[in-house]
Order: structure tokens, then C-alpha cells, then sequence
């Protein structure tokens, strides 16, 4: 994924995360502002979210291979969708990299959601099985297999393992977002309803911040952590 974005808060609309803001992700998918790789993000978008029913644990998803611009049937259904955890995401594809709903962000292994902004050369990742060939389905599956409580740590070792890879992951879990920025670009907004994580603010407020390279970002509905990631460049 080449941008995405993270919500935990206040139930609020997708529509109103994704669809409504100046610079959003549907601007985003065709006119990002500080995107370093890559032009725009026409290979497909996610969208995922905790909606309390029947099992508040379990996330929904929508995800598709279309650009997110024309896509007029998630239009139609945003402003209905409401969700106090959403991850989201739009995808400029790899080269070599299948472009497939499968390959799209958010991926899942039931209780998380998990998008990938970069890239990292697969030969470094553990066999695992994931739902696509895609560098970020295989990351995710290696993520979850290690568990995101070890998520700083994994992210520290792959990067260290190939020193090209661009590790931005945001995950969350209804309860928790988790971020990291791994030579990609992270933003946080805490707006008095909640908090944004997002690769590039979606408007022009002030309040936006810039989380430095190589960290984790830890939100809960009490506080923001950021911890520094071992860094084998030390940048
Ligand atoms: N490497 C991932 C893919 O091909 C993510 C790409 C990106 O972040 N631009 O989908």
C-alpha cells in the first residue's frame, strides 16, 4: 500500500475518514502530496473496521483491485459504514507484484487488520502461508505469526535483514493501533474525538504532526507512545 490510514476513537463514519477530507485517501489515490515512491495509487484500496456486531473482536473488510476514485458503490455505502477502528488503505502496486483484491491492504488474521506501506525483498521472510505472492500479504503473515506484540522488534529485524525494505505497517486491533515508520512518511493528528494515523495529513489543520523515521507509534484510547526502533543504519 502505498498510503493508508488508522482511526481509534469516536464511532465515526468511514466516509467521513476517507472520502470527505480535502486530501484523503480518494484524493490520495490519484494526487498524493508526499508520496516519495511511486506517483499515485491507482491498484486497488481496503478498507476495514471493528463494528461491535455480532463479534466485536472480528473486523469486517472491504477491499478491491479498482482504483478508489470510481469506485461509486463504496461512495453509496461510506456515509452508512460507522466505526470507532478502521484502518484503510490505496495501492500502488510493486512491480512484479500481483494486483488482486488479495494483494490489497487491509489484510487480517481475524482479530487484526494490517496494512503495509513499502516494500521488502520476499527472499528475507520466512516461508509462511499468506493469502497473495504480494511482498506486504507475505510481511503480514509474518507479522502475525510473531505476534504484534513483537512488532517493533520484527520490523527492526527485517529492516536490518534488507536495507532497502520501506517498512511502514499500521495495524489495529479495535482496541489499539500500532505503527511503524520505516523509511516511509507517518502523520498524527489527535483530534479531541480521537486520533489519526496516516501516511500524509488528509487536510491543511495545524495540528498535524510528523512521526520521526524509525519508530513505533502505540495509540490507546488513553495515550500516544512512540518508541525508538534499533536502527541498523542509524538515521
Ligand atoms: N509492496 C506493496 C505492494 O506491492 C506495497 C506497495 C506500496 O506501498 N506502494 O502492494
Amino acid at each position: 500500500m502505498c498510503r493508508h490510514l488508522g482511526w481509534l476513537g469516536a464511532d465515526v463514519t468511514v466516509s467521513s475518514l476517507v472520502l470527505e477530507p480535502r486530501y484523503g485517501l480518494r484524493v490520495q489515490s490519484y494526487a498524493p502530496r508526499r508520496q516519495k515512491n511511486g506517483l499515485m495509487n491507482a491498484d486497488g484500496w481496503g478498507v476495514g473496521f471493528f463494528d461491535g456486531a455480532p463479534d466485536p473482536a472480528v473486523p469486517r473488510r472491504w477491499r478491491s483491485a479498482a482504483p478508489l476514485w470510481g469506485d461509486v458503490s463504496f461512495e453509496s455505502v461510506a456515509p452508512a459504514l460507522r466505526s470507532h477502528c478502521v484502518v484503510a488503505a490505496v495501492r500502488s502496486a510493486t512491480v512484479g507484484m500481483p494486483i488482486e483484491a488479495s494483494a490489497t491492504a487491509p489484510f487480517t488474521d481475524g482479530r487484526w487488520l494490517l496494512s503495509h506501506n513499502g516494500v521488502v525483498d520476499r527472499a528475507v521472510l520466512p516461508p509462511t502461508p499468506a493469502e497473495s505472492a504480494c511482498d506486504s500479504a507475505l510481511l503480514a503473515a509474518t507479522i502475525f505469526a510473531r505476534g504484534l506484540d513483537a512488532l517493533g522488534e520484527t520490523i527492526a529485524e527485517i529492516g536490518a535483514a534488507d536495507p532497502a525494505a520501506r517498512l511502514n505497517v499500521l495495524a489495529a486491533d479495535g482496541s489499539r493501533l500500532l505503527a511503524t515508520t520505516w523509511n516511509e512518511t507517518l502523520s498524527i493528528l489527535r483530534r479531541d474525538d480521537g486520533v489519526v494515523l496516516a501516511s500524509e495529513p488528509y487536510d491543511d489543520d495545524g495540528a498535524w504532526e510528523d512521526v520521526p523515521d524509525h519508530h513505533l507509534v502505540e495509540v490507546t484510547s488513553e495515550r500516544v507512545t512512540f518508541t525508538a526502533l534499533d536502527n541498523p543504519k542509524g538515521s
